[in-house]
């Protein structure tokens, strides 16, 4: 009899809910959940592949150690043994973990746990800093902690949905969905995409806006310019719930309409047109994703953009508010448990002393991590100088996702202890292990993610794990009780640790603040099980806890209230006569980061089958290049080669390039390869999206 299993899309932070059908044969296919409150059914091109996608060609199927067949303990032992041994002779901080938005929030946990609180440094960060970072910063600039304030159902009740930085049609097909559908109910909602590229998305807006790269501080300083000038400013609001609004008007009145217009390179009329519909709109949503957060300015950017919300007092209702929309599942259950070097578990802050105390009384760990760790960027450079000495990467593949590559492989490569915990041993990453260990994979592991607007779901194993393969979770415990805290890690199950994770969040809170921001302590083994799609804070019959941030106007800064942050445009044209167009790297509609899982569907490679640049027809003009030939792209970093797409879908001096190939697929396809490590100040993001490089066609050899 066909069996069926409710459990969630492992792809992007929509957080889709899945049911997957196992026939008697063992056959797996899978179907849109009508009852998950993220799809209502609905499934993209990626996660109605899921099913294609679950083979085992290319699996780890048991550890080893060099290349050589080991059994779990020589290995577990061995891993314990480098990492206690390197923490003896060079400290805690000369080890680390790099792991992944593709962990659950129980791997996320116990990771973190025996990072921060075990071993004692916060050297733990996450691929989720290439996706999101940016927006963390900026909410905790602006909010005094990192909470998403919106919700999937604002977009439908908004009367002015902008999107800025994110192409949603194929990088969040189904919000993507949501909001087509709801545009066709109420035909009066209007959209605004802001973007350097006419995307698909941007051919649905009533107004794109094709901005130069970088400059969305600009462009949102002026907004928040005209708000003051057209008395749009809510007064009652800005003096009753947020501070600093005088120091951001400050810093808004010296950039004139002028100044956007040559900063943006916008026509003045759909300047006008959009600040007047952001004016006279009190509905509005204004969602971000990559484009804002991949830069170097990605901080400023959401805070330029929140300082628009707080001023209006658009914030905290229904159908309006800043929403960051996550690439990752999970890298927001990442953010709960304080998956990141700058964060500590249950949204506390590593900087308080209070919270560190909270936490480590908590754990009763012997450490506690005092200081933030290295973000990956920079973990990356402390393994190439040999400052860290012992890695551990999880459920990821730097070797192609960061920047700066090539320079990340060698790090990687003179590391003296490399740990690679992962499904496949085909990886560009997984080649370089020691030791290599065979996890779990989608449908064989279980636990929690969380999606974009915090709603908290199952995934569920439905089939046998391959060969040995374990859970993340357990090998991490595995070795914190071979470095010796088993007490400490002596977790049975995924609900173990969901149920201690869920009493930390709740734990000594006694009303420092409004409400518990983790706020389900309530929930215990059986309930765990059981579990339905929810959004937290969740109710437990507390009167404390609200399921809308900020409806009361309350934040998490001391005072209570919200900051305006001062914010400057910054130069952004980055180009020489040596590097003198500008890349811009992203997604497509069919693939999935480096395209480990969605690059093993032939239905999904169909839609794009290699790797391409987009130029517009008078830049391929002038380097000479024909549709479909082969351009040679180079930075002083690296250098790619990719097929020319010739289209006006780009902006003349710019060029797309997508993140997804790898060395597996197309020789010299890793455009991380191209992209430097510039990062953003505050939140160590990459900028991916405004890059220098050159392009020629490519010479025979
Ligand atoms: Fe999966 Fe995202 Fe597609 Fe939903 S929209 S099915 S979560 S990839």
């Amino acid at each position: 009899m066909t069996r069926e299993i409710k459990t969630t899309c492992p792809y992007c932070g929509v957080g889709c809910g899945v049911i997957a059908r196992i026939a008697d044969d063992g056959n797996v296919s899978v179907k849109g959940d009508p009852d998950h409150p993220a799809n209502f059914g609905r499934l993209c091109s990626k996660g109605s592949a899921l099913a294609e996608t679950i083979d085992l060609d290319g699996r780890v199927l048991h550890p080893e150690i060099a290349g050589r067949r080991a059994g779990w303990n020589e290995a577990l032992d061995l891993v314990a043994q480098r990492f206690s041994d390197a923490i003896a002779e060079h400290g805690p901080d000369s080890v680390a973990f790099y792991v992944s938005g593709q962990l659950l929030t129980e791997d996320y946990y116990v990771a973190n746990k025996l990072m921060k609180g075990f071993i004692g440094s916060a050297n733990i960060d996450t691929n989720s800093r290439l996706c999101m970072s940016s927006s963390v910063a900026g909410h905790r600039r602006a909010f005094g902690a990192d909470t998403v304030p919106g919700t999937y159902e604002d977009l439908e009740l908004a009367d002015l949905v902008i999107l800025t930085g994110s192409n949603l049609a194929w990088c969040h097909p189904v919000i993507y969905q949501r909001l087509t559908a709801a545009k066709q109910a109420r035909p009066g909602m209007k959209i605004v995409v802001i973007d350097p590229r006419r995307t698909m998305t941007a051919d649905f807006a009533d107004l794109h806006l094709a901005i130069r790269p970088d400059s969305d501080v600009a462009l949102f300083l002026g907004l928040f310019e005209h708000l003051i000038a057209n008395n749009a400013i809510d007064q009652n609001y800005v003096a009753e719930h947020t501070n600093g609004f005088a120091e951001a008007f400050a810093s808004a009145s010296g950039v004139s309409f002028n100044e956007v217009l040559e900063r943006t390179g916008l026509p003045a009329m759909q300047l006008r047109e959009f600040y007047r519909l952001f004016e006279a709109t009190e509905k509005t949503v204004t969602c971000y994703s990559q484009g804002i957060n991949q830069s170097s300015s990605g901080t400023d950017k959401v805070n330029a953009i929140i300082n628009c919300h707080l001023a209006t007092g658009r914030i905290g209702r229904p159908g309006m508010g800043p929403f960051s929309l996550t690439g990752q599942p999970n890298a927001m259950g990442g953010r709960e448990v304080g998956g990141l070097a700058n964060m500590l578990a249950a949204h506390m802050a590593i900087e308080s002393g209070q919270d560190r105390d909270r936490v480590q009384r908590f754990w009763q760990s012997p450490a506690i991590a005092e200081a933030p760790g290295l973000k990956a960027v920079d973990m990356f450079k402390a393994v190439g100088d040999g400052r860290i000495k012992a890695l551990w990467i999880m459920a990821t593949n730097p070797v192609v996702s960061l920047p700066d590559s090539d320079a990340v492989e060698a790090a990687i490569k003179a590391c003296p202890f490399v740990v690679v915990s992962d499904i496949l041993k085909t990886t560009d990453t997984a080649r370089h292990a020691q030791v290599l260990l065979p996890s779990l994979g989608w449908g064989e592991k279980s636990g929690t993610v969380t999606n974009s607007e915090r709603r908290i779901s199952r995934q569920r194993s439905f089939i046998d794990a391959p060969g040995e393969a374990r859970a993340d979770w357990w090998q991490l415990a595995e070795v914190a009780r071979r470095m010796g805290f088993a007490d400490a890690f002596a977790f049975a199950s995924p609900a173990d640790i969901f149920v201690e994770h869920a009493a930390l969040s709740a734990f000594e809170n006694s009303g420092s603040r409004d409400f518990d921001i983790g706020a389900y302590a309530g929930i215990g083994k059986a309930a765990y099980e059981e579990m339905t799609p929810f959004q937290w804070p969740q109710p437990i019959g507390d009167e404390r806890i609200v399921t809308r941030f900020f409806a009361k106007g309350s934040f998490f800064h001391a005072d209570r209230k919200a900051r305006f942050v001062p914010v400057e445009p910054p130069a952004s044209d980055r180009t020489s006569a040596d590097y003198p167009f500008t890349l811009n790297t992203g997604r497509i509609r069919d693939q999935w980061h480096t395209m480990t899982r969605t690059g093993k569907s032939a239905r999904l490679s169909a839609h794009i089958a290699e790797p391409f640049g987009e130029l517009h027809p008078r830049d391929a003009m002038e380097i000479g290049i024909g549709n479909a030939g082969l351009v040679e792209i180079e930075s002083p970093h690296g250098r790619v080669i990719v097929r020319a797409l010739i289209t006006e879908r780009q902006a003349r001096g710019s060029i797309f390039v997508p993140m997804h190939w790898n060395d597996q697929f197309a020789a010299r396809a890793r455009i991380d390869a191209v992209v430097g490590p510039l990062t953003d100040p505050f939140s160590g993001q990459p900028a991916s999206k405004n890059v220098a490089v050159a392009a020629r066609p490519l010479k025979a050899a």
